[in-house]
């Protein structure tokens, strides 16, 4: 075993990395570091997301470049602005020790600020193509002097049309370089390329390639935690076909959805440390052979379960630690098959699935739980198409079948396929006659994301908003509590006597956040903000003295209310 010690890196970077909680390398910076340090040859690299190649690629540049010299050593061309960020900030926790300035460039930002930056002086800097190159072409950016040109995520950059922007880019680029690309997946159209930018490349691969996480998608679904089970009952109804694991965060969970799938009929079994090691074979075994369908497990006992062609993970709650999702949807879209990842979550957790899509650097597309009407309808057709894809042994039916047209001649065609669906049926007819929907409601979160929007864009909220008073209030939580507009928006919303309410601006500062909502909802405001706490502490909500709402010209004291306890609904 290998340790960053041992790979040779300045003790400013060593005790920047063991800040980070790093122990020791992962087997792609294992390889890619020692190579980087040493060598000035190409590297093509594969390894799978979430294996560290963030840091393969960035430390053994931090050790060689010089940040005496003033003058951009490094360039990182990643495909969107979120990973822009995220790399960004990687390096930036790199050089905590370190005198080396990394800027990073991205659009859907003031290009100025940008410049500014830039002008201050940067050694590295991180950019999306299509902001790199317009910040060439405005001469602000000059990519002669660099020793380092990083392609990360290539496959991805490829797949969203970066080529042109890459060309254009890489030909300001000095000749005598080290080019480092890195990505998940190895298609052929990359290795072309590859080709182009790259002289011999020495070639890494790590692990499996071509495989997981590039053919899974990722899904959420939001509803009330208490609804949580049904909807997990709903989405295993709608795939009929699904073979799946369940991931539960505690062994007691992991028993209880257990149970309660076999009670209600599923095709299930859990997986958790309290078994016997015989038990968790016999368990595992029966889901390898697909005897089980689902398969309810918690992180640590499903470690040691290899399965390809698994079509669903599911969260069932997200895990502490977001890395450990990572591992838990890599266990589908295997060996070229795809998978879904999804994820069962309530509106306050909204805020983790964009750290989530950050690390995965792919969005989480937001569904809904289906209806009972959906689920019948799917149901009923895969039903169909069994009965039509059934093998008929006319021979072995054939004395059997003079005795059945008899009792069943009283019926007609439609009789019959009515009593024989009904037959099959009615148990599930029965369970989702009244069932509710459980989503919670995303048409003002849909009405906020186009808030956001158009505040970017200097916006015309102001219009939308003269339709109502409102009042602006203080709350004590902000961006370091995971407080977006997006999520705040799906707490008022997911609240029933908010229901309908406007809400206004929303200004969300580090450690706590304004916002304005029609004045006639206050005292509905703050009891709904009584029924919940977050992370064990108060919430507090108070009308803002400075009113800038245009409800809000009373300057009274402001309501407090602190109040502590679970929601209750
Ligand atoms: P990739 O680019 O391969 O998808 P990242 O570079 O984004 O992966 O790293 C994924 C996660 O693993 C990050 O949270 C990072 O901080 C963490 N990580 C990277 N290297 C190590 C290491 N040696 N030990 C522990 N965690 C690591
Ligand atoms: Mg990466």
């Amino acid at each position: 075993m290998v340790t960053f010690e041992e790979i040779g890196l300045r003790p400013e970077i060593l005790q920047a990395v063991h800040a980070l909680g790093f122990e020791k390398p992962t087997p792609i910076q294992e390889q890619a570091i020692p190579f980087v340090l040493s060598e000035n040859t190409d590297l093509l690299a594969f390894a799978q997301t979430g294996t560290g190649k963030t840091a393969a690629f960035s430390l053994p540049m931090l050790e060689r470049i010089d940040a005496e010299l003033p003058q951009i050593q490094a360039l990182v061309l990643c495909p969107t602005r979120e990973l822009c960020l995220q790399i960004a900030q990687d390096i930036d926790n790199f050089t905590k020790f370190l005198k080396i300035r990394t800027t990073a460039v991205y659009g859907g930002a003031s290009i100025d600020k940008q410049i500014d930056k830039l002008k201050r002086g940067a050694h590295i800097v991180v950019g999306t193509p299509g902001r790199t190159l317009d910040l060439i072409k405005r001469k602000r950016l000059k990519l002669e002097q660099i020793q380092w040109l990083v392609l990360d995520e290539a496959d991805e950059m490829l797949n969203m049309g970066f080529k042109q922007e890459l060309d254009s880019i890489l030909a300001t680029t000095p000749k005598e370089k080290q080019t480092l690309l890195f990505s998940a997946t190895m298609p052929k159209e990359l290795i072309r390329i590859a080709e182009q930018y790259m002289h011999e490349p020495k070639k890494i691969t790590v692990g499996q390639r071509n495989t997981g996480a590039k053919n899974v998608s990722h899904e959420f679904y939001v509803v009330q935690a208490r609804d949580r089970y049904q909807a997990l009952k709903r989405i295993t109804d709608i795939n009929p076909n699904i073979y799946g694991i369940v991931f539960c965060r505690t062994r007691r969970e992991t028993k209880e959805i257990a149970n309660k799938l076999m009670q209600d009929g599923y095709n299930a079994d859990a997986l958790h440390g309290d078994l016997s090691q015989a038990q968790r074979d016999h368990v595992m075994s029966r889901f390898r052979s697909r005897h089980l369908q689902i398969l309810v497990a918690t992180d640590v006992a499903a470690r040691g379960l290899d399965v390809d062609d698994i079509s669903h993970v599911i969260n069932f709650n997200l895990p502490d630690d977001l890395e450990v999702y990572i591992h838990r949807s890599g266990r589908t879209g295997r060996a070229g098959k795809t998978g879904v990842s999804l994820i069962i979550t309530h509106s306050r957790e909204i805020g983790r699935i964009k750290s989530i899509e950050r690390k995965i650097g792919k969005t989480i597309e937001r569904k809904k739980v289906p209806t009972s009407r959906e689920i019948c309808e799917k149901r009923l057709l895969h039903l169909m198409d069994k009965v039509k894809e059934v093998n008929v042994n006319d021979d072995e039916i054939a004395p059997y079948l003079p005795k059945v047209y008899e009792k069943l001649e009283s019926l007609s065609r439609e009789d019959l396929i009515k009593h024989f669906v009904s037959f099959e049926f009615n148990r599930f007819l029965e369970y989702y006659k009244d069932a509710p929907d459980l989503n919670v409601a995303n048409k003002r979160e849909r009405n906020g994301r186009d808030r956001e929007r158009e505040g970017e864009r200097g916006g015309r909220d102001r219009k939308r908003r003269g339709r109502v008073d409102f009042n602006r209030y203080f709350i004590n939580l902000g961006s370091k509590d995971e407080l977006s507009p997006k999520n705040l928006l799906s707490f008022i919303d997911s609240h029933p006597k908010l229901k309908n309410v406007e809400v206004g601006k929303i200004d969300i500062q580090k450690s706590f956040s304004f916002f304005e909502i029609d004045k006639r909802y206050e005292s509905q405001l703050i009891e709904a903000f009584a029924e919940v706490e977050y992370g064990g502490n108060e919430i507090v909500i108070e009308r803002s003295k400075g009113g800038r709402g245009q409800g809000g010209g009373r300057r009274d004291s402001g309501r407090k209310s602190s109040y502590k306890g679970k929601r209750r609904s």
